[in-house]
């Protein structure tokens, strides 16, 4: 895949100062392998309490899921994956007040997002509960009724979403609240909607935690993304998602902290000597790496680890925005193509049982609408995925641009150029997105709560000195850099217990 247009002049940033550096001596307090989000956000952590702190990343730019780069032609940048900032936008590891003076800035959709259904019609989830409902027609009372009380708790029941799951609620009633929507599927949860649109709307949200609608707690991935579009309104970063990592890495290198890219580690023996490793991997990588420094029987638990279906992904150039046939469309920043909340179902079940779907779910991104930075004076990108099985080896490509052409005729017509990433390409791409598993490991059954493992201590390994922080850990997927600012604390408490 094409190189981050930002790497040369984040090297010269990320050099430690001398007085901070610990590469006279070689050694360090901490050592952090892979550049995600996490791993940045673990590594800024570790340094703001006064640690010395080397991260080593494979690829030869930072930024794992959150890198932006000219996939397509010169002048055109994409969000290589995460495009949207739904959960990032309000989590302490990504606070602007930290990563603000170093050029992070948000950009706000005038519609966070929208959902098409045939005839022109579309289902639109507006910042504003009332204006979302007064779209929502014979549902817009229900609609109220389920978001109106969930925005009310959002300050005390987001922080425990973007905690360990597990950890005691400081909050119970506003906790209790959410749990009774959350822990339902989200197709039952779906039934007190007459409509086909706030059916959709609400589905087409869940459909993020990429599980068949019928399993108990998808409704949760309904509230939580919905919600927050209503909270923080689905921002993009300003010139792509790379800014996001940038700002992380000039964070850390302000606090004396070092990068190195072009490393990939396979044993502990590549790392430098430290006090404690912290892996922005996958648990079986973190298996692998480790070796017998971990008991054989927590080997066998992480390498049984079950990672989720893939992502098909599809970056696009265009000569123009693209024609939705329904006005809101063009005014989003996120759409939502499947049609129904029955289509939905069928498409995930489908995907879930190893079947590529006719028809997939696929989840749309227009950024040059808000941020027209990244393309060439009244040219366009667009960002398309689509939810396909576990390691899919077809071509998606003809499905995907179908359920395109279906809500926005004349699409193709407009398209100067496409890089296509299967899920084996992404896999290559990242060894966390194990048969393009996009979520660092399936939000199924035990795994959404207790990642890697069924335990209590989701960062923490039988070895004092080794720490999982990627999103196979609590709270999961996304880039909010929560996995790796939980994870920093306790080897914060490890550290200075030693
Ligand atoms: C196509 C796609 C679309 C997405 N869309 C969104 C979105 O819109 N919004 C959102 O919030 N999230 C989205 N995500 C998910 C998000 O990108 C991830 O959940 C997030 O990046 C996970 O962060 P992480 O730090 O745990 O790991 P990663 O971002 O995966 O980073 C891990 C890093 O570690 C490095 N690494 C791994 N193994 C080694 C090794 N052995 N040695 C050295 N380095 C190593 C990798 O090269 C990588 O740079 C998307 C992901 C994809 C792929």
């Amino acid at each position: 895949m094409a190189r981050s247009t930002h790497n040369e002049s984040l090297r010269d940033r990320v050099d430690p100062t001398p007085e901070q550096s610990s590469s006279r001596t070689g050694s360090y307090d901490a050592v952090v392998v892979g550049s995600g989000p996490n791993g940045l956000s673990a590594a800024v952590r570790l340094a703001e309490a006064g640690h010395s702190v080397l991260v080593l990343e494979a690829a030869d730019t930072i930024g794992g899921g959150t890198r932006s780069a000219e996939l397509t032609m010169p002048g055109y940048v994409h969000d290589v994956c995460a495009a949207v900032h739904a959960l990032g936008v309000s989590a302490p590891a990504m606070s602007l007040d930290v990563l603000g003076p170093h050029g992070l800035r948000w950009v706000w959709p005038e519609i966070p997002l929208a959902h098409p259904l045939d005839g022109g019609r579309a289902a639109v989830l507006h910042r504003s509960v009332e204006a979302t409902a007064a779209g929502l027609g014979a549902d817009g009372s229900a609609w109220r009724r389920l978001f109106e009380p969930l925005m009310r708790d959002w300050p005390r029941v987001l922080p425990q979403l973007l905690g360990p799951v597990v950890s005691p609620p400081r909050h119970p009633l506003a906790m209790a609240r959410f749990g009774v929507h959350a822990l339902q599927p989200a197709t039952l949860l779906a039934r007190r909607f007459e409509t086909d649109e706030a059916a959709a709307l609400f589905g087409g949200c869940a459909a993020h935690a990429i599980l068949p609608l019928t399993r108990p707690l998808t409704a949760a991935f309904g509230l939580m993304l919905a919600g927050s579009a209503h909270a923080d309104g689905w921002p993009v970063a300003a010139g792509g998602s790379q800014a996001v990592a940038d700002a992380l890495a000039a964070r850390l290198a302000e606090l004396g902290g070092e990068v190195r890219t072009g490393t990939f580690v396979r044993s502990l023996a590549d790392l430098p000597p430290h006090r404690i490793a912290m892996f922005d991997t996958n648990p079986a990588q973190l298996s692998s790496i480790a070796g017998d420094a971990l008991p054989s029987r927590y080997r066998r638990r992480l390498e049984r680890f079950h990672h989720g279906p893939g992502a098909f992904k599809i970056d696009y150039a265009l000569d123009g925005p693209v024609p939705w046939d329904n006005d809101d469309c063009r005014r989003a920043g996120t759409v939502h193509l499947i049609g129904t909340l029955a289509e939905l179902r069928a498409a995930e079940a489908d995907v879930a049982a190893g079947r590529m779907p006719d028809e997939p779910y696929v989840l749309v991104v227009q950024p040059t609408v808000f941020d027209p930075t990244r393309a060439p004076a009244g040219k366009h990108t667009l960002w398309a995925y689509a939810h396909v099985p576990h390691g899919y080896d077809g071509d998606a490509t003809g499905a995907i641009e179908q359920q395109i052409e279906r809500f926005a005729p004349g699409f193709r017509d407009l398209v100067l150029a496409r890089h296509i990433s299967t899920p084996g390409d992404l896999h290559t791409y990242n060894p966390n997105y194990v048969g393009g598993d996009i979520a660092g490991g399936a939000h199924s059954g035990m795994q959404l709560v207790f990642r890697p493992t069924l335990a209590l201590r989701s960062y923490a390994t039988p070895n004092p000195s080794l720490f999982l922080c990627s999103a196979s850990t609590p709270p999961g997927a996304g880039v909010h850099g929560m996995c790796g600012w939980h994870a920093a604390d306790r080897a914060l408490r490890r550290i200075e217990s030693q």
